[in-house]
């Protein structure tokens, strides 16, 4: 965990103990760099104003040499930071304040994704299956027909595996490169994925909006 503020690494060190980690607290980027590499640890937790720099310069080095899973801290009013971070690789975000449950529930979902690395053919979540080797998809036992575009979405968006996918990142991997700032693009396709796949569309469970950030599905 590399974070600067004393209390919440005390909060989160007692939590993370408690629920059978071992943790190791690092104040800054530098120091946080030297026990990444040396340390190797399954998981890192980075703030990302810390004294000595900027969180997304450690998180970008790590990405260098690792895809070890990275969960990022952010205050409430760092949209635009978090997103960056998101883009520089990081894994997801807590925004502080935050309790013990959505911290345990965010790590578990990380380390969760990392050991199922090896994709499973079909995947479900509530009513819905899908088949990634026929992109063939089912609601109660339905076939659902989805465009192309829309496929590639929700294939996108099951790889994360409940992970935030930024705009950036969901509109590079679907459209390709150079249609970054298209976020109209995936206003249009998210709400006929919801159409065809969620009982009530305006209420949406499995697929999630994250406010300025991002897409994400859960519930698999
Ligand atoms: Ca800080």
């Amino acid at each position: 965990m590399i974070e600067d503020d004393v209390q919440i690494r005390r909060f989160v060190r007692v939590a993370l103990e408690d629920a059978g980690f071992a943790v190791t607290e690092a104040e800054g980027v530098k120091r946080g760099l030297i026990d990444a590499a040396t340390r190797r640890p399954d998981l890192i937790i980075v703030d990302l104003g810390l004294p000595d720099g900027d969180g997304k310069r450690l998180i970008a080095e790590v990405r260098g040499w690792s895809d070890l899973p990275i969960l990022v801290l952010s205050a409430r009013d760092q949209e635009r930071e978090k997103v960056a971070a998101l883009d520089a690789g990081a894994d997801d975000y807590l925004t502080k304040p935050f309790g013990v449950d959505e911290l345990l529930a965010r790590l578990r979902a990380l380390l969760r994704r990392r050991s199922s690395a090896a994709a499973d053919v079909i995947v479900r979540f509530g009513d819905i299956e899908v088949d990634l080797a026929r992109h063939e998809v089912r609601k109660r036992d339905e076939m659902v027909h989805l465009t192309p575009t829309e496929y590639r979405l929700l294939a996108a968006l099951l790889k994360a595996k409940g992970a935030v996918l930024t705009y950036r990142q969901l509109l590079h991997d679907v459209w390709g490169p150079g249609y970054a700032n298209r976020t109209h693009y995936l206003r249009v396709h998210m709400a006929n994925l919801r159409q065809k796949l969620e009982d009530d569309p305006a209420r949406p469970r499995y697929l999630i909006t994250e406010l300025q950030v991002g897409y994400r599905l859960i519930g698999i």
